[in-house]
């Protein structure tokens, strides 16, 4: 039997990992299921709105799978699901998951468990959509780590990185989440951005060292090419109309920047308000925070970042 690809696209939030994934989802063999490491609580027990605006229970994508999954939403254990995502869909339990992937310990059996609940979903996802890669946006390190232990997947990892001063500054921001009615996202002070920023692209490292197919992409990088980043995600997943040019025609290259003319909707729970932006989009790097950023938060991410800085090629 072969394996369902996944293409997880991990990483901090605000890295710009919703745009690569609302390009990507326009390859006809993809389907972006979203951040599925919230898809129990968000959309399942909250029924937030899906990708494609309609509330969870009522899209045309996730009533269906949740009936493949389990015999229907109704059926499923949902208070055993999101207990088991809280606990181990954790960064304190990267230590041991990391070690599992070296070889030397074995899946508990609540990871099992837990990662039947989520192998369930995918494969009910990739059957309902006919999709030969899903794309998974939940972004979190130990969520990656966890699904590509599973002998059913077959799990790339897209590790975006961004600017640690542009990431914090746009977490600093306030912003609303369009599934909810006038909910915002948290915001976070830069200095504990700056040292989840460290840690999580450490942790990526180590995910590829230990042999997950991994792509690392700077998100400046993407913007600066996005025909030749698509083509490197492309064939990172197998996704042979992204790794071939001509399959890039929703990008205008004529434009400078490009933009790209989004056609696909999405059915991916939970995740950043852009995912319900306009079909139309410029490719533009976003640097405000080399302005916008208050100097003395500059000073403290930098500070805390700097001996992984230059590793990613940033300037302090
Ligand atoms: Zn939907």
């Amino acid at each position: 039997m072969s394996r369902q690809r996944v293409l997880f696209i991990g990483g901090l939030g605000r890295s710009g990992t919703t745009l690569i994934e609302k390009l990507v989802n326009e390859a006809p063999e993809t389907f972006a299921v979203g951040e599925t490491v919230h898809l129990w609580e968000r959309g399942v027990r909250d029924q937030e709105r899906c990708g494609c605006a309609e509330r969870f229970a009522e899209c045309s994508h996730w009533p269906e799978v949740g009936r493949l999954a389990f015999g229907g939403w109704d059926a499923l254990n949902l208070r055993r699901a999101i207990d088991l995502r809280w606990s181990v869909d954790r960064s304190r339990r990267l230590p041991q998951i990391m070690a599992v992937h070296r070889g030397r310990t074995s899946l508990q059996a609540d990871q099992l468990e837990y990662l039947d609940f989520m192998r369930k979903v995918l494969l009910a996802s990739a059957e309902h959509s006919g999709a030969d890669v899903l794309l998974d946006s939940s972004k979190h390190l130990s969520t990656a780590a966890l699904l590509a232990l599973d002998p059913e997947l077959d799990v790339r990892v897209l590790h975006v990185v961004r600017d640690p001063r542009g990431v914090a500054y746009s977490w600093t921001k306030a912003v609303e989440r369009p599934e909810t009615d006038g909910e915002m996202m948290p915001t976070y002070r830069p200095s504990r951005t700056a040292l989840r920023w460290v840690t999580d692209n450490r942790g990526f490292d180590a995910l590829a060292k230990a042999g997950v197919p991994t792509l690392q992409l700077r998100y400046e990088d993407f913007l600066a090419d996005p025909v030749a980043s698509l083509q490197a995600i492309g064939e990172l997943a197998g996704i042979e109309s992204l790794a071939d040019p001509t399959g890039l025609s929703f990008l205008d290259t004529s434009n400078d920047p490009v933009t790209a003319k989004l056609s696909t909707p999405m059915h991916s729970v939970a995740g950043n308000p852009l995912r319900f932006g306009a079909d139309d989009i410029t490719l533009r790097l976003d640097d405000a925070w080399r302005t916008k950023l208050d100097p003395k938060a500059r000073k403290t991410v930098t500070r805390i970042t700097r001996p992984a800085l230059s590793r990613y090629g940033y300037t302090p």
